[in-house]
């Protein structure tokens, strides 16, 4: 018996995740097969086939031309890298941990840019040993890497990550515009450049990334045209052409009520022309979007169990084995202004006997160990499955493992 979508929270597809006999489905396994698989609840679970029809999807809207990367912090989990890792043009890692778990997954250094604020002269001695290139943060990183690469007789690869003078509209997360830490000033840029004809490396390009999590096409398009336009006028004082322009990502995934999918026919389109004007103003240059939750963030759930049902003044609880420590974002204290539910519901009876408005807490004794509140779902039992979608990004990784002492989940890539 399929689901109808009705019987699946909103933004969760049922071609994504089917349902049988009142039980989730991922990839065609039954939630009950993948608890017994994964030994253990909690448990993340992520789905290569979701991730692989994202990534088809993603290739089909958008220019041949222009390169995808995957951002790995999203999900830097081993065999979630290994992977992706030939599905798509490049990887980008945030630390010399991400770049040694890229390089096990067999990337082509070649292909792997690190970009992050605060490297040290052990990251980049990583980097320049790797043979990747390094998104330069600051004029001292600069100087750091040029160190290391005369001590080592190499020409180190490098990217100037520039913090452009605008920033992306309507993000989850702003990472550019105004005083920041990541990149160099759009307006200092010219001044290091002209040095780089100087120093011995060996320029590649530019890196610009203005934020996070939109799912607004046209904010998106407007961060893209002004990337392109930027890098253009720095190029003029680059010692020689850019081989690459990240333009950075920011495509963003619908987590809460009232949040629609990011429309991505637009921004194919409107690539289809910035590939035009890029061959023209800055001939020879690839250019590059780098994504990290949209490729992984609705490919996988985190599912765990409940252990305790408790009425408290008339209020359901649903107490589970797992939580905020787990799952930070999905308790609403990964950087969320208000707390809004995640797509939640009970795995193994997806549209139940009956149905009532719970709130599902975990074990740690603080009341921000939030998994869902106030919602509505089928009536559950001690011993049920609670299932969180859109858990495929910033899950495990983004999460206080320690707090509490309580065991780790476990992790599955299906
Ligand atoms: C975090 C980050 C990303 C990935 O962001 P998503 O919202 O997961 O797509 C990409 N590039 C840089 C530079 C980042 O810091």
């Amino acid at each position: 018996m399929a689901g109808s979508p009705q019987e699946l929270p909103l933004h969760v597809r049922v071609e994504d995740f089917a349902v049988r006999d009142d039980e989730l489905l991922v990839g065609g396994r039954s939630l009950t097969d993948i608890v017994g698989l994964a030994g253990k609840t909690p448990a993340y679970v992520y789905s290569r086939e979701l991730i692989d029809r994202r990534i088809r999807r993603l290739r089909a809207a958008l220019p041949a031309a222009v390169h995808l990367h995957y951002a790995m912090k999203a999900n830097p989990m081993p065999a979630v890298v290994q992977h992706i890792s030939p599905r798509v043009d490049g990887l980008d890692v945030a630390s010399a941990g991400e770049l040694r778990v890229a390089i096990a997954a067999g990337a082509d250094p070649e292909r792997v840019s690190f970009a992050g604020p605060g490297k040290t002269v052990d990251d980049l001695t990583s980097a320049v040993a790797a043979g990747i290139v390094v998104n330069v943060e600051s004029e001292t990183e600069l100087h750091r890497l040029v160190a290391i690469g005369s001590a080592r007789g190499v020409r180190p690869r490098v990217a100037i990550r520039v913090n452009p003078d605008f920033e992306l509209k309507a993000s989850g997360m702003k990472m550019a515009g105004g005083p920041k830490q990541f990149g160099i000033d759009a307006e200092r840029v010219p001044g290091v450049l002209r040095q780089l004809g100087s120093l011995d490396v060996d320029f590649q390009g530019f890196h610009v990334f203005s934020g996070s999590q939109n799912l607004r096409a046209d904010a998106i398009i407007e961060a893209q045209t002004k990337s392109v336009a930027l890098v253009t006028a720095l190029s003029r004082d680059a010692p020689c052409p850019p081989r690459f322009v990240n333009i950075g990502g920011g495509f963003g995934i619908p987590y809460f009520p009232g949040e629609q999918p990011l429309d991505l026919a637009p921004i194919g389109t409107h690539l289809h022309g910035l590939v035009q004007i890029a061959a023209r103003d800055l001939p020879g240059a690839t250019l590059v979007v780098e994504l990290g939750r949209y490729l992984v963030g609705e490919a996988g759930i985190y599912i765990a169990r409940i252990i305790d049902r408790k009425v408290s003044r008339g209020r359901v609880f649903l107490v589970t084995d797992g939580g905020l420590h787990h799952h930070l974002a999905a308790s609403g204290n990964f950087g969320q202004v208000l707390r809004k539910n995640y797509p939640v519901l009970i795995g193994n009876r997806v549209t139940g006997e009956s149905r009532e408005v719970a709130t599902v807490v975990g074990p740690l004794c603080t009341p921000l160990d939030l998994l869902a509140d106030n919602m509505e779902m089928a009536r559950a039992e001690i011993g049920d499955l609670i299932v969180v979608f859109q858990s495929g990004a910033y899950g495990l990784t983004a999460s206080p493992l320690a707090f509490l002492s309580h065991p780790p989940p476990a992790e599955l890539l299906l």
